[in-house]
């Protein structure tokens, strides 16, 4: 498995200091959680990783096995392993949800050793039978006129299609029924082994019951204040966050 490893990172946007110092590494195998209050930079810290061009890297450090992520372009980010299930998938009008995939996986591997079509749809077949979803699905165009249970599964899809080393996954929960909570957890818990590290953002304990992370941080104000394990979840849930911001003497 890959270690990804982030080191008092500090970013900016347009020039506001939004992560102040965060530390967290993940290894194959390991499911982290990061929870937080709203506006606390969780999405800013999965956007910084993957290398979005508005968050500004101030001070720290991204090691993806001891190599300098934020020297890498974005392309070369998902190469190395890096995966991104976004908190708003962004829609591609004209690019089939099949044609995107198919060229997502290629992208990452060498030249001349393209995945052979028939075994990229059976694949496919297979990944979408598992998460319940319309097949018709792969012939419409990526994330136009899908709902948010329909978006979020896709993003399951991609990340079962993908096998990436290290994944992340930022509010992949919100905005999703029961039913479909239920598929997008099964599709997690598929991907469990020792070549693959998961980063799961959310801001609800729900995800987390059907998927049962091993360390789980809480994100205040641009820092990981507290690491526990999975019984901080359910404080969090009966508690809310006031608890620790009273330990650790944080003002509103
Ligand atoms: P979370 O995911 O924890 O809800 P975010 O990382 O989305 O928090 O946001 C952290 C802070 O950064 C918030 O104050 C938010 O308003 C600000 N922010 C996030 N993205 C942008 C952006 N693209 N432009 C300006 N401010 C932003
Ligand atoms: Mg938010
Ligand atoms: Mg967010």
């Amino acid at each position: 498995g890959s270690t990804l490893e982030i080191k008092d990172l500090h970013v900016e946007i347009e020039g506001k200091e939004i992560l102040k110092g965060v530390n967290l590494t993940i290894k194959g195998g390991e499911f982290h959680a990061v929870m937080g209050p709203n506006g606390t930079g969780k999405s800013t810290l999965a956007s910084a990783v993957m290398g979005h061009p508005t968050y500004e890297v101030t001070k720290g450090e991204i090691l993806m096995d001891g190599e300098n992520v934020l020297e890498m372009e974005v392309d070369e980010r998902a190469k190395a392993g890096l995966f991104l299930a976004m908190q708003y998938p962004s829609e591609i009008s004209g690019v089939t949800t099949s044609d995107f995939l198919r060229s997502s996986i290629n992208a990452h591997r060498e030249e001349g050793d393209e995945i052979p079509l028939m075994k990229f749809i059976k694949e496919m077949d297979e990944a979408m039978d598992y998460l319940d979803m319309d097949k018709n699905m792969a012939q419409r165009y990526l994330n136009e006129g899908f709902s948010g249970g329909e978006k979020k599964r896709n993003e399951i899809l991609q990340l079962m299609l993908l096998k990436p080393q290290i994944g992340i996954l930022d509010e992949i929960d919100s905005g999703l029924d029961i039913d479909a909570l239920k598929v997008v957890s099964k599709g997690i818990n598929k991907l469990r082994s020792e070549s693959f590290g998961c980063l799961i953002i959310t801001h609800y304990q729900r995800l987390l019951n059907y998927v049962t992370p091993d360390y789980v941080h809480v994100m205040m104000q641009g820092r990981i204040v507290k690491s526990g394990g999975p019984e901080l979840v359910e404080r969090l849930e009966d508690q809310g966050y006031d608890w620790i911001k009273q330990e650790l003497g944080i003002e509103d």
